[in-house]
């Protein structure tokens, strides 16, 4: 039994990921507002130590971990503290449907539907990090946002300076929205030098710090495919006036083309406290302790057009985008799934592309239905690449 808590007239903040690296940086401006936010719940997967110690210093009515092992060793480090503690996937969704005004949705992964979906047919305000849920289930999604009367704000940093710079009243007056790609670590690596990097070569992201299955999807540009797909869901954007650049320094983090021949964009350092200050604050400004820029000491900012020989995922994420129907989905899936196998070193960094083609070819893309035909279409498509990686890819 979770106890009621009177209206203080502070924001009621939930933090889905409360452990993860978004969930960190959502907790550090969180615990510095603590005039403007008190925090509802916390959830986690199994980091028990990190989330009972964030759980006693923000004092949330309920901790959640995803892993059921996980829950007596949650109990006890939160025995005494007041703050009611669950597990499992079913505790996590029970999480996102307290009523908080504001939810950040930073689990990783497909995983992160159903507890956001939960945020959102309560109608709530959600600050979204986890892009894999737009792209697996975006039209779907997008039509529970606008039944429910939910706001997506969203977080990822190309995506905030979309929203940013975006004149929403006027529509007709976008040209094209331009998300810039530092590129990642490989940037400048050969086919045959990318073929054999490690799982550390790959998480060692050149400008952002972040959790490993992101870093990876920055190593081999998947990121941005998936951001691309976000962006046509949270922009109604076509596919076809969604342009990439990439921008190896990072500061410019997306841009706007506007039909009088105007391009806005928005600038900042690398750093992703900015962008979920933005979403926390919204519709307002709050204050971030993120790295000034200072363009002098820049002196340059320089860009070029992705690689499509050695950026495979990209061309592939188009396609699915092209393609519709469970396509995302089935991209998504088998790319979470290819991320895994690479990381636990059972097939190389370009075998993930290669997954997740095969995966692609592989599930004709039917509509999906509902949310949960989006989840069965899930599963079919981990089922489908496990068996590629586990065949050693097929014909590779
Ligand atoms: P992370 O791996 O650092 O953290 C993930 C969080 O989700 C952790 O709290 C973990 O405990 C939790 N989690 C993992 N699996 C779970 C499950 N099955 N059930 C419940 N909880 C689970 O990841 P991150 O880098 O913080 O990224 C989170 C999301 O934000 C991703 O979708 C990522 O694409 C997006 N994002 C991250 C960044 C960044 O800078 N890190 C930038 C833009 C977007
Ligand atoms: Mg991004």
């Amino acid at each position: 039994m979770i106890g009621a808590r009177e209206h203080d007239g502070r924001r009621g903040i939930t933090i889905l990921g409360s452990t993860g690296s978004i969930g960190r940086n959502t907790v550090e401006l969180v615990e510095a507002r603590s005039d403007l936010y008190r925090v509802e719940a916390l959830t986690a997967n199994g980091s028990v130590d990190l989330l009972a110690e964030q759980a006693r210093r923000l004092k949330p009515r309920l901790a959640v971990v995803a892993d059921e092992a996980a829950y007596d060793r949650l109990k006890e480090a939160l025995a005494g503290t007041g703050i009611s503690v669950a597990a499992g996937a079913t505790a996590v969704v029970e999480a996102a449907q307290l009523p908080a005004e504001w939810v950040m949705a930073a689990i990783v992964g497909a995983a992160g539907l159903a507890p956001t979906l939960a945020a959102v047919r309560r109608g709530a305000v959600i600050g979204l990090a986890n892009k894999e849920c737009l792209v697996c289930a975006g039209a779907l999604m997008m039509g529970e946002v606008a039944a429910h009367g939910a706001t997506l704000l969203p977080v990822d940093s190309e995506h905030s300076a979309i929203f940013q710079v975006l004149e929403s009243d006027q529509p007709q007056a976008v040209e094209k929205i331009i998300l810039t790609a530092s590129g990642g670590p490989f940037r400048c690596r050969t086919l045959a030098e990318m073929e054999a990097m490690t799982p550390e070569q790959a998480v060692a992201h050149p400008n952002w710090s972040m959790g490993a299955k992101i870093s990876v999807d920055s190593a081999t540009m998947m990121n941005k495919g998936l951001e691309l797909i976000e962006a046509h869901h949270l922009f109604s954007m076509p596919e076809d006036r969604i342009d990439i650049v990439v921008h190896p320094q990072s500061v410019i983090h997306s841009l706007v083309s506007y039909v009088d021949g105007s391009v806005l964009a928005q600038l900042g350092s690398p750093d992703m406290r900015t962008p979920i200050a933005y979403a926390l604050g919204w519709p307002r400004r709050i204050a971030a302790p993120a790295p000034r820029l200072d363009l002098a000491a820049i002196g340059q900012l320089t860009f070029e057009a992705p690689d499509p020989g050695r950026f495979p995922a990209l061309r592939l994420a188009r396609h699915a985008l092209q393609m519709g129907g469970s396509a995302p989905t089935v991209l998504n899936a088998a790319n979470e799934e290819a991320v895994q196998a690479f990381l636990s070193r059972g097939i190389g960094f370009l075998d993930i592309a290669r997954v997740v083609e095969q995966t692609l070819d592989a599930i004709a893309p039917t509509p999906p239905s509902s949310i949960d035909d989006v989840l069965a279409q899930d599963r079919r498509a981990r089922e489908c690449a496990r068996s590629f990686i586990e065949r050693g890819l097929g014909s590779q």
